[in-house]
């Protein structure tokens, strides 16, 4: 089914229950299982280096800060990638990264400064380094300079992922000879999460406790606090929302997607941060009074569609999710559980983002457990795939 195109369309993956781990969850062995399967995980992490979850092969791509935005973004559209390492030619330094939220950022600066036709014009000139005057323009926080050597342990550059709300996080090493930065590689949640599905097999068969009961996600309050929101805390938009109103809360937010529903609250599908670079590269500037209905029509057709659960899933079944799939968040809805009880099968009822489920897997920053025996796990290459 193309969940791209139909707005009748449900979310076309749903992750499959394998047991209902919400009702077991006051067995005591399965509650030591999983809390005995998430240490290991952790100790997996502090056993292994950034280096270890590299990729057999993989594509580095650097931007220059002199390069304009327009060839910036033909440069991601080309290579497929979502967001690169900064590089200053001029003082040969990291310059942080750009991301899908920098072109949002953009987008809502033209958006509320110029007209559109000037806004299409200057866009094609602007230079990347140009960028970081337009966030303090919006007063929006520039983005951390966080960057790890390789080197270090999968666990710190986990939590320093965490602490700075980073989505991915530069490696950069230094050239022995000269001293000047490298720029190694670029370590995404998904990565280090993929890494620890591939090897940490039964470790995670062991993680039968509920997404739900683990806290892992956003989830919808009952009763909202605020009258205007029915989902609140979860940000959410109609079929006929305008695309700037959903960039406007990407930025606001800062957050990666916003759930579809319709007026029961029944979800149709998901806008996402990276739909907007499709319009970009569509010249819509001038469009984003574009309703979402419209601009999810020109999603490319290999959108891999939207990945569903139910909240009594087990975060063990989602991480062999993402083993499989390069899934990057899913929506939690009402399943036949809650139907029984007077829901809406479809309902909308919570989020799940890497960030949460790395979060739980990191757990509190200041978290030291003692060191382990290293585990046993393989540390078999993940397939080649580019870095994004
Ligand atoms: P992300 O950066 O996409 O991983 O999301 C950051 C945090 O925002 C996570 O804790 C998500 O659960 C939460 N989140 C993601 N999407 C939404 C949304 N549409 N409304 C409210 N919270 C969200």
């Amino acid at each position: 089914m193309d969940t791209t195109r139909s707005p009748t369309a449900s979310p076309r993956h749903r992750l499959s229950t394998r047991r209902r781990a919400g009702s077991q969850a006051h067995h005591h062995p399965a509650h030591d299982l999983h809390e005995h399967g998430v240490a290991a995980i952790r100790n997996f992490l502090r056993c292994h280096t950034c280096y270890d979850a590299f990729p057999v092969s993989f594509r580095l791509i650097v931007l220059d800060t002199k390069l304009t935005v327009k060839k910036a973004l033909q440069c991601f559209l080309l290579n497929g990638v979502v967001s690169a390492p900064l590089w200053n030619s001029q003082t040969s330094s990291f310059a942080g990264m750009l991301t899908v939220l920098d072109i949002i950022h953009l987008i809502q600066y033209y958006y509320r400064t110029t007209d559109f036709e000037r806004a299409a014009t200057e866009v094609e000139t602007f230079r990347l380094e140009s960028l970081r005057a337009i966030e303090r323009h919006l007063g929006v926080a520039p983005p951390p300079l966080t960057q790890e050597h390789p080197s270090n342990s999968l666990f710190d550059a986990a939590k320093l992922i965490i602490q700075t709300h980073a989505r991915r996080l530069p490696l950069l090493d230094s050239d022995s000879e000269t001293g000047q930065q490298v720029v190694i590689s670029v370590l995404t949640q998904y990565r280090l999460l993929k890494f620890i599905s591939i090897n940490c097999h039964k470790e995670i068969q062991q993680l039968h406790l509920s997404l739900k009961r683990l806290r892992i996600g956003t989830y919808v309050m009952s009763p909202s606090p605020d009258p205007s929101n029915p989902y609140f805390p979860l940000a959410t938009a109609k079929m006929d929302t305008s695309v700037f109103d959903i960039v406007h809360i990407f930025s606001e937010r800062s957050i990666s997607a916003v759930p579809i529903i319709d007026e029961d609250g029944v979800v149709l599908n998901m806008y996402e941060t990276v739909d907007v670079i499709t319009l970009v590269r569509l010249g819509a500037y001038q469009n984003l009074d574009l309703k979402i209905r419209e601009a999810l029509t020109q999603r490319s057709s290999d959108f891999p569609g939207v990945v569903i659960c139910t909240a009594s899933d087990s975060l063990g079944t989602l991480l062999q999710l993402i083993k499989k799939r390069r899934v990057h968040r899913l929506v939690v809805v009402e399943g036949e559980e809650e139907e029984k009880r007077g829901g809406k099968k479809g309902r909308l009822l919570g989020i799940i983002t890497l960030s949460d489920v790395l979060r739980y897997i990191v757990g509190h920053a200041d978290i030291s457990e003692p060191r382990m025996k290293p585990s046993t796990a393989s540390t078999e290459a993940p397939s080649s795939t580019p870095i994004s």
